[in-house]
């Protein structure tokens, strides 16, 4: 008879992984946690934390943490679309504040939590393939540095391991809401370039760039055009890059003031949900559901996808419920929350200019304070687009506008 060595087997240690087997270990599951990287260690991708986002670090003890690692707080999004700019508070008053930590601290901190609340951490060690046994996934395959391959058994295997992710290609999961890649773009970080506790964003026909602070009073720009460029553009990225940025002229003088402090790093994603479940295996983060990085959303849809997941899976591992019933639940309510937002964001990232009733109703938000903290609120995830953009909402936006019209002719 196979006994398991683990309840759970996590593979992929940072922004879904760790949470995911964190707060598994914290229930008293046995977890194995694997990644191939060692931390800290950086990947390809910025790092605004919108406050969903550092909500769940502070339900999880982990705020604290981040603070003090002194990365700054970032209290107004404002989006510049040119003729007008629309700033406003993201948060809520329990949380106020996003931030922008370095991937290298950020993933780290998470390892950390994971390996403290008792999973085992075993960095170096790269999964081949999973281990299938009557059509059920039972462990996983893979080798550590000393090349010697090791088979491990849980009764769940957890993909966490991204947009590559090795254990969807080995179940071959249902995919849907299928879009192409939209926008491309390349990122690195400057000094000198003080951001005030603002992320920035500006729009402009077929380019988008957008700034924020993050540690060691460095500041990340990142500036991206259609996917459709992504090759053409590839022959001079800094020219193009640097070109995005002086599409809003104050801002291109400022970072000529500024320094480079590293090289360009730049790539495009598709997007796409997949079921984040089958028998014996479940997918979080980028493995189970990936969409354009322009509206930052993917730190903490792995967030929400690892205390989702970890939720049904002690459900099912516990006997409250069957895997079916708790997993499924895991889908609709991950499905239910992003789509409306993964229908915006794929609409931004086309870099197409804004509808003209997109333009009326954001031209009707500037200057509205309670209309540009929602709007900002919206970006950061704290409220759906579907409200926002929802009739009633729109309609009372344009009456307040129409009435602030009236009151300045009449004076
Ligand atoms: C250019 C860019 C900018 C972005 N900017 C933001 C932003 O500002 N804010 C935001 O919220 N999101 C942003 N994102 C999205 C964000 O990076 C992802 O959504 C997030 O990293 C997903 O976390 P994850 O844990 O699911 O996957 P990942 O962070 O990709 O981690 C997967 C881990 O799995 C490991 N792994 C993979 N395969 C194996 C294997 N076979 N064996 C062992 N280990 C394996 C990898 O080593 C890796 O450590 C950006 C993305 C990009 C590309």
């Amino acid at each position: 008879m196979t006994r398991n060595q683990f309840d759970v087997i996590v593979v992929g240690a940072r922004c879904a992984g760790s949470p995911t087997a964190m707060l598994l270990a914290r229930r008293g599951y046995r977890v194995l946690v694997v990644d191939r990287a060692t931390f800290p260690s950086d990947t390809i991708s910025t790092h605004l934390v919108h406050p969903p986002g550092v909500a769940a670090l502070r339900r999880w003890g982990l705020l604290d943490r981040l603070v003090a690692t002194g990365c700054p707080p970032i209290s107004t999004y404002a989006f510049d679309f040119g003729p007008f700019t629309i700033a406003g508070a993201p948060g809520t008053d329990d949380t106020p504040a996003a931030y922008g930590p370095r991937r290298t601290v950020l993933d780290k901190l998470l390892v950390d939590a994971a390996s403290e609340a008792g999973a085992e951490v075993r960095e170096r060690f790269t999964v081949e393939d999973v281990v299938v046994e009557d059509g059920r996934v039972t462990g996983i395959r893979g080798h550590g540095t000393g090349g010697d391959t090791v088979t491990e058994r849980a009764r769940v295997v957890v993909g966490a391991d991204g947009r590559h992710s090795r254990v969807a290609k080995a179940v071959a999961p249902e995919q849907y809401h299928d879009k192409p890649p939209l926008l491309a773009a390349y990122y690195t970080y400057w000094s000198g370039l003080p951001m005030d506790g603002r992320f920035e964003i500006y729009v402009r026909p077929h380019r988008g760039f957008a700034a924020w602070p993050t540690h060691d009073d460095l500041t990340v720009v990142i500036a991206g055009w259609p996917f459709a460029e992504f090759e053409a553009n590839k022959a001079d990225i800094e020219g193009n890059y640097l070109k995005t940025l002086e599409l809003a002229p104050p801002f291109a003088e400022s970072v000529r003031a500024a320094t480079r402090e590293a090289r360009f790093v730049g790539t495009a994603v598709p997007n796409f949900f997949r079921k984040p479940f089958g028998p014996g295996w479940a997918l979080v983060g980028d493995a189970g559901y990936i969409k354009d990085f322009i509206t930052s959303q993917g730190i903490h849809d792995a967030f929400r996808d690892a205390e989702l997941c970890a939720t049904a899976l002690d459900e099912t591992l516990s006997d409250v419920r069957t895997f079916e019933a708790a997993m499924g639940e895991y889908q609709v309510r991950r499905d239910d929350q992003v789509l409306p937002m993964y229908e915006f964001t794929t609409q931004l990232a086309t870099l197409e200019p804004p509808p003209p009733e997109l333009q009326q109703l954001l031209g009707a938000v500037h200057g509205n304070q309670d209309a540009m903290d929602n709007f900002a609120r919206v970006i950061a995830g704290v409220l759906s687009p579907a409200v926002f953009f929802g009739e009633d909402n729109v309609r009372r936006i344009m009456s307040q506008a129409a009435r602030t019209t009236r009151r300045a002719t009449r004076t």
